[in-house]
């Protein structure tokens, strides 16, 4: 921004505000490079805080501003602590310049974003560097989603078709998938599979396996890196998809094209990784721990991320040698339809991989109980998993093994609010991790546990910070807020709604337009810990403020539910943290930032308790699940070579 403001000198007189002796230099540097006249901008530092880099810019001849706050003294002190709880952060470069640092590393160049020539740089030395977002500040990429749109609009209500076999199968029934935003618009019919075609589909899965299994992982991982390119160059389109059939704003489906964009990358990799074994040879004899895959993948994902979740769980079957058959949720089949397209272009073989969309009750739940499945990975609701697990622990007539389940399911997630907590900060974080996505993110806040001292005052805020946001339709790049999946979801989160306002005061209640599945967020204070809007998940714009006396019992009461998926606390108080780190009973813990938004392999995620069994998304041990794990050991003493005829 220093560079644009002194560019444009002649219309802009750019104050440049740092104590940083190389944010200022830098300045310079540009000014002088621009011959920038001296006095068409000016430094800035505050009085006691910069009096000494004041004095050099002024040798040199620079303009220097020194100012302080002036007026009302609780306003101005108020100023002063913000500015020295920053200046004494251990990141700051005054705290940094008084601990004697080296110059070298004082006056290095930040590195907070990475270039892409630089990401690429560290993804040749083989190190997992995620996809960048897209920067819809950039005019180029703006105009590109807006063309997006206007194609993808051009083939609403076409027809998607089960992939069976490397087929697509003509089906009996169809269903419309709208778009929630505005439900009289048809984003596709899809076409149901029947049992007797998932029979068929298995039978063409088993059928591929053992040359699935055999293909080298190279390959396999080759398939998931082409795909990670196609998806790179459809991002505009696919994330005009998950707005349409979703309703998710764009900005947040953009992030989830690069999710799964990354899914397919750490996953190539992670599977090379694992792939070279172990190996532990001593005198005489040779050890060998490698892996193959198990078998037929079941993946059944859920609606709220379309792509990158029914993508992620997708691959890692893939890759790790299954054939695997993916089951989208009802409301979000047209998006699989695209990855499938994609994994098709990618080169998976006929077989290997299946889509076959169809109801949970009937076809989910034929693939699950089906003798031939190995492994179910699934990522849905707590009702739906735990169902799954016991069907799955049942042996079948014919069955020879056990299945392993993967069962990513709900949460509850809180964040604890404490006396020292930066409410600025707070407040920004429990409304983007409470609203974003209208509450729907499996990691979104629906519980925020603040300590008696800062109630008030946190409430207050949070109610005035959550008025602000913009409710609307998801395309609508302003939007902040878009609708509800269904009419179904509308109306359990209307019902919960009506019973918070029986166990709880209604602290704010948005309204919200009519034309989609809107629902305005509300907000419930006093809310006591074991109620029904505390307890169990909602799902939605709904969102549960519990006032606590001390930070022993936040942590009693952010545990006090079945699920443990994510949590968070704002604090500044170390001990706290550090407590929160050992005692806070979620998959993924978030301190002094929102809590949704995991990025693959940086926080991989899921939970425990209630909220899942399995290991982490994005993580080191994904993988892990889908192998079987197995020791060769081979005696090499005095064992002579005899070649039969006619082998190899
Ligand atoms: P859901 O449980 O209703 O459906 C999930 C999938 O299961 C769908 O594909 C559905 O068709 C299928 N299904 C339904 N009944 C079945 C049966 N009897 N047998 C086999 N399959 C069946 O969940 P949803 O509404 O799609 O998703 C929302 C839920 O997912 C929330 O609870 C959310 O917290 C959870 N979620 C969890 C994570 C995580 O990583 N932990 C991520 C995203 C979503």
């Amino acid at each position: 921004i220093t560079q644009l403001l002194l560019e444009n000198h002649q219309y802009v007189y750019a104050a440049i505000g740092s104590h940083n002796v190389r944010s200022q230099a830098r300045a310079i540097a540009i000014a002088q490079s621009l011959n920038v006249p001296r006095r068409h901008f000016e430094m800035q530092v505050l009085y006691g805080m910069g009096d000494k880099l004041a004095k050099a810019l002024v040798d040199k001849g620079y303009r220097v501003r020194v100012y302080c706050p002036y007026g009302e003294l609780l306003p101005g002190m108020a100023y002063l602590i913000r500015r020295l709880l920053e200046n004494t952060a251990n990141s700051s470069f005054l705290r940094q310049n008084l601990e004697n640092r080296p110059i070298e590393e004082l006056l290095a160049p930040p590195n907070i974003d990475l270039s892409h020539a630089e990401a690429q740089r560290r993804r040749e030395e083989g190190e997992f560097v995620g996809v960048a977002d897209t920067d819809y500040a950039e005019e180029s990429a703006a105009r590109m989603s807006t063309e997006a749109f206007a194609a993808v609009r051009q083939q609403l209500g076409r027809t998607y078709l089960p992939l069976v076999n490397g087929e697509y199968l003509n089906t009996a029934e169809f269903v419309d998938s709208l778009n929630p935003s505005n439900f009289s618009e048809v984003v596709g019919k899809v076409g149901l599979l029947s049992v007797e075609q998932a029979e068929e589909a298995m039978r063409a899965a088993k059928a591929a396996f053992p040359g699935w299994k055999k293909t080298p992982v190279q390959q396999r991982a080759g398939v998931l890196r082409k795909a990670a390119d196609l998806m790179e160059a459809r991002r505009a389109e696919l994330s005009a998809w998950i707005v349409l059939e979703v309703g998710k704003p764009v900005k947040e489906a953009d992030a989830e094209v690069s999710e799964a964009i990354d899914f397919c990358l750490y996953y190539a990799d992670e599977m090379e990784r694992l792939d070279a074994g172990v190996i532990y040879d001593v005198p005489g004899e040779t050890n060998r721990y490698i892996y193959q895959g198990r078998g037929i993948a079941v993946v059944i994902s859920p609606w709220n991320f379309p792509l990158a979740i029914a993508c992620g769980m997708t691959v890692a079957a893939l890759v790790a040698g299954n054939c695997t058959l993916l089951k989208p949720a009802e409301p979000s089949s047209v998006i699989t339809a695209k990855l499938t397209e994609i994994l098709i272009e990618a080169g998976i073989p006929k077989g290997v991989f299946q889509y076959v969309p169809g109801k949970g009750s009937q076809v989910g739940a034929y693939l699950v109980n089906h003798a031939d499945t190995h492994i179910i990975a699934f990522t849905g609701s707590q009702e739906v998993g735990c169902r799954i697990y016991a069907e799955a622990a049942t042996l079948k007539p014919g069955q020879k093994h056990m299945k392993r389940v993967i069962a990513e399911m709900g949460g509850k997630n809180a964040i604890i609010v404490d006396e020292s907590a930066d409410l600025d900060q707070a407040v920004v974080g429990v409304v983007q991790s409470a609203f974003g996505y209208s509450g729907q993110k499996c990691s979104a806040c629906s519980r925020v546990i603040v300590l008696q001292p800062v109630y008030d005052a946190f409430v207050r805020r949070l109610v005035e910070a959550t008025k602000s946001l913009n409710i609307g339709e998801a395309e609508l790049p302003s939007t902040q807020v878009g609708p509800v999946i269904d009419a179904k979801a509308r109306d359990r989160i209307l019902e919960y709604i009506e019973k918070g306002k029986a166990e709880a005061q209604v602290a704010l209640e948005l309204t919200a337009p009519a034309q989609g599945y809107y629902i305005g967020p509300v907000i419930f204070s006093e809310v006591a810990p074991d109620a029904t809007i505390a307890q169990e998940e909602i799902f939605g714009p709904v969102l549960a403020v519990t006032k606590v006396k001390d930070f022993a019992e936040a942590l009693a009461v952010a545990n006090g539910t079945n699920y443990a998926l994510t949590g968070g606390i704002y604090s500044r108080t170390p001990s706290h943290i550090q407590q929160a780190q050992t005692d806070f009973e979620v998959g993924n813990v978030y301190i002094n930032r929102n809590i949704t938004g995991a990025i693959v392999a940086r926080q991989p995620f899921g939970g425990f308790k209630l909220s899942g069994v399995g290991s982490k998304a994005g993580g080191p041990d994904y993988l892990l699940q889908f192998l079987e794990p197995r020791t060769v050991t081979e005696n090499i003493q005095r064992q002579g070579f005899a070649p039969i005829e006619g082998a190899e």
